[in-house]
């Protein structure tokens, strides 16, 4: 099989009535890198930083992470690289950073409200990673934001710091794009100011499911309980891709469920044109992708909607399984 999907490597991600998606990939690790070219995806769309930080025992120096970012980017080459600024709390927790117990940490002091109380360790990264870039585009995204003002505040981190690099005589980015992670359904109803602010927007689906749902990705009890194929949730992420058209702003989806072909399907049928997987998903999601034509199975999903059904996974892979694939 992973042969079959190496001659579609160069083939583009277009469905049979030329709807095209951009197939990303999600990495974290130096070693992920050599993925990039052999996979076909044009780009990465998730760098988790917290590999880095979880793996020591002491904080990582600056100079060590721009020279590990720098490194990234030099073996992406002229692929783009988003970077996720550290995603900390919950499940990932750091030995050497005081925190009290939460009752809750999924709900806690995580991510960027982490970066924000305790501003020293995000501006370290945000400075390793201006430096990293080495006046290369940067690209990088705050996770969990949760309201506006949140994002705004970080936003201005990065350009406080961007100025002070400048200022210490250090080359500047070719260019900065600076997007949240909508991992809250709060941000989706965030004013139109932060749809107009943000550079691009990327749904971390693996929250933001959890979150929708009130269910615990960390439960087995309940984590399969929900079903991302639900008419509800679908219909939610449909408003999100409405919201980010009105004001342009660019929209992916980074979570597990984007490296699942008939979830990946889903995604475009309700106006998901960028997707950020694992490597290994792309082959598949793409091959999936090639034998359909989305536009009719967008007629599909009104039709499941407008009957009532509570998910859309019975109809979408009954058509799949008619046609053999
Ligand atoms: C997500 O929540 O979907 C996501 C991409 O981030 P993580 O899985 O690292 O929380
Ligand atoms: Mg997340």
């Amino acid at each position: 099989a992973q042969h079959a999907y190496a001659t579609l490597r160069d083939k583009p991600a277009t469905s049979r009535d030329g709807v095209t998606l951009s197939l990303h990939m999600n990495a974290g690790l130096m070693a992920d890198l050599p993925s990039l070219p052999k996979c076909g995806a044009v780009g990465v769309g998730l760098f988790r930083t917290e590999l880095q930080f979880l793996i020591r025992t002491t904080v990582p120096k600056r100079t060590d992470l721009a020279a590990l970012y720098a490194h990234i980017l030099d073996s992406a080459g002229t692929k783009p690289v988003i970077f996720r600024t550290l995603d900390i709390g919950s499940d990932k927790v750091l030995p050497y950073m005081k925190r009290g117990e939460e009752p809750n940490p999924a709900l806690g002091w995580r991510a960027i409200r982490v970066g924000l109380d305790r501003p020293g360790i995000l501006r370290m990264q945000v400075q390793a990673l201006l430096r990293g870039s080495k006046g290369r585009p940067l690209h990088l995204m705050f996770p969990f934001v949760a309201e506006y003002t949140e994002f705004e505040a970080a936003r201005e981190l990065v350009l406080r710091e961007a100025a002070r690099e400048r200022e210490l005589g250090h080359v500047p980015p070719a260019s900065l794009r600076i997007g949240a992670m909508l991992e809250t359904p709060s941000l989706a109803y965030a004013p139109d100011k932060f749809f107009e602010l943000a550079d691009f927007i990327s749904i971390g689906g693996n929250d933001l499911k959890q979150f929708f749902f009130a269910a615990d990705r960390e439960n087995e009890k309940v984590r399969r309980r929900y079903d991302t194929l639900s008419v509800s949730f679908l219909t939610f992420l449909e408003e999100i891709v409405a919201r980010c058209a009105a004001h342009g702003t660019p929209l992916s989806f980074c979570g597990e469920d984007a490296g699942r072909p008939v979830e990946a399907l889903a995604f475009a049928i309700v106006g998901f044109r960028n997707l950020s997987m694992r490597p290994a998903s792309i082959g598949p999601v793409k091959a999936l992708l090639r034998q359909v034509e989305i536009a009719e199975l967008r007629a599909l999903f009104d039709e499941t909607r407008a009957e009532g059904h509570r998910s859309f996974r019975p109809a979408l892979e009954g058509w799949l399984e008619e046609r053999g694939f």
